[in-house]
């Protein structure tokens, strides 16, 4: 009998986590321990200690490893390899777009729906979840605007962690379904995230769930930091010049500077690094507001909406990281409608084959305006993301059929 296997990342390899830090405050916390926010009510980071992982891991170690996201282990929090929790979080592809360029700068779509559960969240979700099993947590709650709550139920039922979940009550159906289907109780909610929100935390006590809301706890930032990882391999170590990243909770924007900074640390990337683009809608542009307004924290978006589901959120508890880091990086903060978000997701489809999720295509619609507006400079070369499969979300009709009983109309194919 064979016991052969592929080749695979699944091998123990040296941690590094040291402590994590209060973003906010800097106040130190235990590693290997469970935790939430901050005392100071702000989310949690991960360190490392990043000599010693400089010590152990090479660029070229890493080109002999599996395409997926355990090749940066090192990065990573998760200690004992019986805990990771996987369902094949493979490497994204940059898909390049030329016919859609504003300039002479490269365009690139990083797309973000070939994970599983079809979208970006998997990556944070593969962390949290990870690291619960490591911890020892027995039952998870999350609120969610549709696939933070599919990931969390993929990854919990297959680590045998209870799920409760609760979204919006217009949440896109198949995200309700496939959170049903994926073994997770889920309650549609009379309000938003942030209200759905507030039910975890009521229930932390009475249910005894742990809270895995956006960054209010540690891991799904480390999750997403794993963008930031593979964009930088991907660009051979130098990384482009500039990021539009659709922007709800942030962990993405926030996970990928943070995993530029650990990079620029240990020496593996050197110069400027991307200015980082926060793109929202109009229909809920907080982080936009908080930017124009050069303060630090955002107000609560009042009567939220927009058809990009995924970046619904009026208030986000990490908002004065994500308005860091586009200051740091020379970025800036932007807001689409819904009508330029529906018109660049056909564009985009129509010319170049790809079908973006609404929240991606927000980044197209941004990245135009930015031209427009000369904000993007015509040599920079781009990244937009895609953060989830554009099968996931309601599409335009298409009812042209074919009576069989008549006889077939090859000129009226000709005119459709
Ligand atoms: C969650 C989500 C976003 C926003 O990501 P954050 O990192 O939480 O800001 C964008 N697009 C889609 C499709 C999402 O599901």
């Amino acid at each position: 009998m064979s016991n052969a296997r592929p080749v695979d990342n699944f091998v123990d390899r040296p941690t590094f986590v040291t402590h994590l830090e209060c973003g906010l405050s800097g106040e130190r916390y235990a590693a290997d321990q469970l935790h939430g926010l901050s005392r100071a009510g702000r989310p949690l980071l991960v360190r490392y200690d990043l000599e010693g992982l400089q010590g152990a891991v090479s660029k070229d170690d890493l080109r002999q490893r599996p395409a997926d996201i355990w090749r940066y282990r090192e990065f990573l929090p998760v200690r004992r390899t019986e805990n990771i929790v996987s369902l094949g979080e493979n490497m994204t592809p940059l898909i390049e777009a030329p016919s859609l360029r504003a300039g002479t700068g490269g365009l690139f779509i990083k797309d973000e729906g070939r994970l599983p559960t079809g979208s970006f969240k998997a990556r944070g979700l593969c962390l949290a979840v990870s690291m619960a099993k490591e911890l020892g947590i027995a039952r998870m709650a999350i609120p969610t605007n549709g696939n933070a709550g599919a990931a969390m139920a993929a990854y919990a039922s297959r680590a045998g962690i209870e799920a409760y979940v609760f979204c919006p009550e217009d949440t896109p159906e198949v995200n309700v379904r496939e959170i049903a289907a994926q073994g997770a109780k889920v309650w549609r909610v009379n309000g938003l995230i942030n209200d759905c929100g507030k039910i975890v935390g009521a229930g932390k006590e009475p249910m005894g769930w742990f809270d895995c809301s956006t960054l209010k706890e540690p891991y799904r930032i480390e999750g997403k930091k794993t963008m930031g990882l593979e964009l930088a391999e991907q660009f051979a170590w130098s990384l482009p010049d500039i990021i539009f990243y659709p922007t709800g909770g942030g962990t993405g924007l926030i996970g990928m500077w943070k995993a530029f900074q650990e990079l620029k640390a240990i020496g593996w990337i050197t110069g400027k690094l991307p200015r980082m683009v926060v793109v929202q809608s109009t229909g809920c542009a907080p982080i936009v507001k908080a930017w124009k307004d050069g303060v630090e924290h955002a107000d609560l978006w009042p009567n939220a909406h927009t058809v990009a589901s995924g970046i619904r959120v009026p208030a986000a508890v990490g908002d004065f990281l994500m308005l860091r880091a586009v200051r740091e990086s020379g970025g800036f903060a932007i807001a689409v409608d819904d009508d330029a978000i529906l018109a660049a997701r056909n564009e985009v489809s129509r010319r170049e084959g790809f079908l973006m999720c609404p929240e991606g295509a927000a980044t197209f619609a941004a990245y135009q305006q930015a031209a427009r507006d000369e904000r993007l400079s015509p040599d920079e070369t781009a990244v937009l993301f895609n953060c989830a499969s554009g099968l996931k979300y309601e599409l335009p009709r298409a009812d042209a059929s074919i009576d069989l009983t008549k006889p077939l109309d090859f000129d009226a194919m000709k005119k459709a």
